[in-house]
């Protein structure tokens, strides 16, 4: 069956992805139930299982709502506490939506939350791979490191992310695009793919259009948290540091801490 994964816009610049095969629906971090709501009431569509990808209150706080109407399965990472998990998942475990028929497979990516996890569908006939990654990878740019010594671990994150086809969908939570790319071009000002992504993404925004899904083809060669080995990126960073930095390690949290005072 054809599936459409639609991005549902909330609060400022969230989006809800809902992953739809005209009858069911499987919500992606519901942070505001109301949008849901109008979402399935408008596609005439059943909510059949809820997804979340770590515990921050703008990923799940319309879980609630929605099961107090909709009583659903709830998918969600087994390293952080969240109330309605009845899922709980961890790396590497494949598991299936029964009325989308579709397997998932779960990847933990840690860094921007200790638990945080990723969603990947590898893609069938009908549908290219598709990966729903919260707020880790975003369109040029990453999760903010919001838990203990994060640094290490969300480049290792990325690097798993990045490690998948290029032709993967990638659904991140956030329409940070345009202000990404204004970083990402600060750090890497030559990049030719980076300014024509620029051009398309503002092009896109100008339309109302979301710029999501991007894809891992271009998050690698236009994302610098993705290209902390590029010299032009190694340079940029060593630059604002004002010190030499001697790992990919080094460059990445510098230009995560860059990025924070941007
Ligand atoms: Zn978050």
């Amino acid at each position: 069956m054809d599936l459409k994964v639609i991005p549902v816009p909330a609060f400022e610049d969230n989006y809800i992805w809902a992953i739809d095969n005209g009858n069911y629906a499987a919500i992606v971090d519901p942070g505001d139930s109301r949008p849901v709501f109008d979402y399935l009431a408008k596609n005439s569509l059943t909510l059949s299982a809820i997804l979340l990808t770590h515990h921050h209150s703008d990923h799940i706080d319309g879980v609630g709502d929605l099961l107090r109407q909709m009583p659903v399965p709830v998918y969600g990472p087994s390293d952080e506490y969240i109330l309605w998990v009845d899922h709980p998942l961890a790396h590497g475990e494949y598991f299936v939506l029964e009325h989308l028929a579709i397997e998932l497979l779960v990847m933990h990516v840690p860094g921007h939350t200790v638990g945080h996890i990723a969603y990947w569908f590898e893609g069938d006939a009908m549908s290219r791979p598709r990966l729903f990654c919260g707020d880790t990878l975003f369109s040029c740019g990453c999760g903010r490191l919001f838990e203990s010594a994060a640094s290490q671990k969300m480049l290792y994150s990325l690097d798993r992310l990045a490690a998948l086809p290029g032709e993967t969908y990638v659904h991140c939570s956030h329409e940070y695009t345009m202000s990404n790319i204004l970083f990402a071009l600060t750090c890497d000002p030559r990049n030719v793919a980076l300014k024509t992504w620029q051009g398309r993404a503002q092009y896109l925004r100008d339309q109302r259009s979301p710029t999501l899904p991007t894809t891992l083809a271009q998050e690698r060669v236009t994302n610098p948290f993705l290209r902390s080995d590029a010299p032009e990126i190694v340079a940029s960073a060593q630059y604002w540091a004002g010190k030499l930095l001697h790992s990919r390690e080094e460059v990445f949290a510098t230009i995560r801490a860059w990025k924070d005072v941007f």
